[in-house]
């Protein structure tokens, strides 16, 4: 909420504060004193007690202590009626209750005694007992279920009492027990009673209307004496007498009214007696004004005033102002001219058929009244919990209500801080998780199962020395801490549209680049990679003995001689340098060995050449690709095949791959429909631009079984894409770019404040916000590989969406609340292989994703 609203609403309720009445039932909820103390325990007695330990005192509303067994509890109840057993309150004054709360007894669980069901009497002067009932005459209230939970019941009506009785009403004779709390505010009116002939009853338009004031509790015959009522419930009525704000009562419901008919004098004589002598400013009394329907405002209020025995005989006479024009009801002010009286009488004058009241206070002596008294509350009343601050009895100031305000919007504040510094533990904790993985040395160690790695590749086993270390490689984005929360990343995004405007999605195949032309730091320049050794892997625990990759030189890599190599043509431009097909002489025996399907001599191999001018962390990187390279060999993964590194410019030749990246190869292509299936085959090996389906699905089960030998060496390769794969003869798939270097495809990457540039369309959520690569994202890089080949690489992922919406979108991802939006199914693609392949490389839970070799073996039985 915006400050401004929170101070609109703040306003309001200083304001709704400064006009409400003294007995607002809405506000008057304070807890009088059970549990808070301020109700002193002599003040609370009881019919009978089962023991000393159960004695009234105990009967406290969530008091649990004490040498007491924790409750009241009466003596067998011998009348199961509720009619004989009580627990007795004495507030010391008249006070205005608006609420109940009942509890069992619990006593820390070795009690189990509740009333569940109970009556409530009260009285005013300790002498009258009044036996209280619902506006539907109802007197039996439902207690509890349970010892311990606290339950409160509105009293609708209110009552106006100085002792409360609560009284277990049970089926047979047992043992309840009670504690209990009374919620209200005392009660500074000072009326005791009021005496008024009773309502009448109209016949509006064949409607019957009653004007009887259904709640009063004193004696009732044609005058009603020595009782409260509707007129001082603390609500008033509609304009409309019709109407009532309380669900199914009757018309005329909130008014007490009288016929001027029954009247030969023309008014209605009402008594009000007082606690004791007070010194009366005002009389406010709430009027009905529906002249239409006969109802009008009094035209003469008379009042006597009595302190003693006689009423004193000069009346104070006031004579309203008869509004002939609105028929709202409202308060009209009676002064009293500061009259002594403990007593005063008034007669009402009619000015029409009807006169109707619904509500009557006093201002006197120091007790402030306002006007404003609440409407009758609609519908059923909220159990909503009183005001913590039992001292809060007296509801008697402004000041007061002002003092609750301020502390409300303390309250407001402090939430607010209590949030802000929420947010602020919840983004450092995401800082943390990503900082444990980034690792700012961008140290590069790679180390793996000795076992498992030499049963692939016996000879490189005895090279290595060891540490032993459970190890899985990594390789590592170093991420600022801007890059933890997509809000974060986004709102630093105007900077980034200005330095990059290429970073926008491509909806075609995507154009060469030329290199460095941005003089933007690169991929590998600006420290991007690492590896990253891992601690969690228990399965090596015993017999792992890990190599370290990087420590020494890698005596398996050797040097090739450079003029030996002819240049053939340029092939690429990669992140680090040109990309050249060379003739390599003698490269045959030099390895040993023949290169699988090409017995070429002089053999053509591809030679990537370090760009003279490179710096110190691109010379570092593009080494340390060579020692990763120079580990790995899988008839999917892109062979190393020599180096030149002993003097400048540091050359890596690998196998040569005749079609180029996987890209750019389906980009060219076609897809051919099903039904021509055998036709696309044969044109595709007369070379023409078409693809098969079973085709392609060929080629991702080559990469996953690329990534199935990475995963059984704990690799992460964190950039798979199909920029990231070569094609040779026969569509033949190999893995490459473990050096991450790029520029062709630099659209695919997002750049963090000019440091890192990432392949956001292909990475997790994990690994976005939490900077966590494991084989698991690279497993949702896989989903959108396959998605890629299935849409023949025709357009970018997410091509609809900015860099910055797929960013949001990593964050639906993480908030998970369905609002995530997936690359749709690409249309050659079979339901199966969408739903239960694709999507699964992009669950939320990273460990609900696929294995490699399960997708490798899921994409060979969709080929069968
Ligand atoms: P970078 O990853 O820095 O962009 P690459 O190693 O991918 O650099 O090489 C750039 C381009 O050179 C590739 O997109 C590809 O077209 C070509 N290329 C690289 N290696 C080979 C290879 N072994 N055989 C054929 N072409 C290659």
């Amino acid at each position: 909420m915006e400050a401004r609203q929170i101070s609109h609403h703040v306003f309001f309720i200083l304001l709704a504060a400064t006009v409400r009445s003294q007995v607002n039932p809405e506000m008057c909820r304070y807890p009088l004193g059970m549990t808070g103390g301020q109700i002193e325990d002599e003040d609370i007695s009881a019919s009978s007690q089962w023991s000393e330990s159960t004695a009234a005192r105990f009967g406290r509303l969530d008091l649990d202590n004490g040498d007491g067994d924790g409750a009241w509890c009466p003596d067998i109840m011998s009348e199961p009626d509720g009619l004989k057993e009580y627990l007795q309150v004495d507030l010391r004054s008249l006070h205005f209750i608006t609420l109940v709360g009942t509890q069992g007894r619990h006593a820390d669980g070795m009690g189990n005694e509740f009333a569940q069901r109970y009556r409530i009497k009260y009285s005013r002067d300790g002498s009258n007992w009044v036996g209280w009932h619902d506006r539907k005459g109802r007197q039996v209230i439902e207690g509890n279920r349970n010892a311990y939970d606290v339950v409160l019941k509105d009293l609708e009506p209110p009552i106006i009492a100085r002792f409360v009785r609560f009284m277990p009403v049970t089926d047979h004779s047992m043992i309840v027990c009670m504690r209990v709390e009374l919620y209200g505010c005392e009660w500074l009116d000072g009326l005791v009673s009021y005496s008024i002939p009773d309502g009448h009853q109209m016949i509006y338009r064949g409607l019957d209307v009653y004007f009887n004031d259904s709640v009063y509790d004193g004696a009732s015959a044609e005058r009603l004496t020595k009782g409260l009522g509707q007129l001082t419930d603390g609500t008033w009525g509609l304009d409309d007498f019709l109407h009532s704000h309380i669900y199914s009562m009757w018309p005329g419901y909130d008014y007490v009214g009288w016929s001027n008919k029954s009247f030969p004098k023309g008014y209605v004589e009402t008594i009000f007696e007082f606690d004791h002598v007070r010194n009366f400013t005002s009389m406010k009394v709430h009027c009905n004004n529906m002249f239409s329907r006969g109802a009008r405002m009094f035209r003469q209020a008379s009042c006597y005033f009595r302190s003693g025995s006689d009423w004193e005989a000069d009346p104070v006479i006031f004579r309203p102002t008869v509004d002939r024009q609105n028929q709202g009801a409202r308060f009209i002010t009676v002064p009293l001219g500061d009259r002594t009286a403990s007593a005063i009488k008034c007669r009402f004058h009619f000015s029409d058929l009807w006169m109707l009241f619904s509500e009557v206070a006093f201002q006197s002596g120091s007790a402030v009244y306002n006007t404003s008294l609440t409407p009758r509350k609609s519908g059923h009343p909220t159990n909503t919990l009183p005001g913590d601050d039992p001292t809060h009895k007296v509801d008697d100031s402004n000041t007061r209500i002002l003092i609750g305000c301020l502390v409300a919007i303390i309250a407001i504040l402090l939430a607010i801080i209590v949030i802000i510094l929420w947010r602020q533990v919840w983004q450092k904790m995401l800082e943390k998780a990503s900082r444990r993985i980034l690792d700012d040395e961008l140290t590069a160690r790679l180390a793996v199962q000795t076992r498992a790695f030499s049963s692939h590749h016996s000879s490189l086993s005895s090279e290595e020395g060891g540490s032993t270390s459970n190890s899985t490689y990594e390789r590592i984005f170093p991420l600022c801490a801007d890059y933890q929360e997509p809000s974060r990343l986004i709102r630093k995004l105007p900077e980034f549209a200005q330095s990059t405007e290429h970073l926008g999605p491509s909806t075609s195949c995507r154009a060469l680049a030329t290199s460095g032309s941005d003089g933007a730091p690169h991929y590998a320049e600006a420290d991007i990679i690492s590896l990253q050794e891992s601690m969690d892997s228990s399965t090596y625990s015993i017999t792992a003995v890990s190599m370290n990759l990087f420590a020494g030189t890698d005596s398996s890599m050797r040097e090739f001689p450079r003029h030996k190599l002819t240049f053939k043509e340029k092939l690429g431009e990669g992140q680090f340098g040109e990309v050249h097909l060379c003739e390599a002489e003698g490269m045959q025996d030099f390895l040993d060995e023949s290169i699988e399907g090409n017995n070429e001599s002089p053999l053509l191999v591809a030679v990537k050449t370090l760009r003279e001018d490179a710096n110190k962390n691109a010379r570092n990187d593009f080494l340390k690709e060579i020692r990763i390279m120079s580990r790995l060999r899988d008839p999917n993964i892109v062979r190393l095949l020599a180096v030149c590194v002993d003097t400048d410019p540091l050359c890596m030749i690998t196998e040569y791959m005749e079609n180029g990246d996987l890209n750019q190869f389906l980009c060219s292509l076609r897809l051919k429909e099903a039904a021509d299936e055998d036709k696309a085959e044969e044109e595709e090996k007369e070379g023409n631009s078409m693809a098969s389906y079973s085709k392609l699905i060929g080629m991702a089960v080559q990469i996953a079984s690329g990534m199935k030998y990475l995963s059984s060496l704990n690799f992460v390769h964190r950039d798979l894409a199909t920029r990231n794969c070569l094609v040779g003869k026969n569509h033949t798939i190999k893995i490459a770019d473990f050096g991450m270097s790029r520029n062709l495809y630099r659209g695919d990457y997002y750049r963090i404040q000019g440091r890192a540039v990432l392949p956001i369309r292909w990475m997790s959520w994990e690994s976005i916000l939490l900077g966590k690569f494991t084989m698991a994202s690279d497993v949702w890089a896989f989903g959108v590989t396959l998605w890629e080949i299935l849409t023949l690489c025709k357009e970018q992922p997410y091509s609809q969406l900015s860099d910055e919406q797929v960013i949001e979108n990593t964050g639906e991802f993480f908030r998970d609340q369905g609002k995530q939006v997936y690359l749709p199914k690409p249309p050659c693609c079979p339901d199966g292989v969408y739903n239960d392949l694709m999507l699964s490389c992009w669950r939320r839970n990273a460990k609900q994703r696929p294995s490699f070799h399960d997708i490798h073996t899921q994409l060979m039985e969709s080929l069968a």
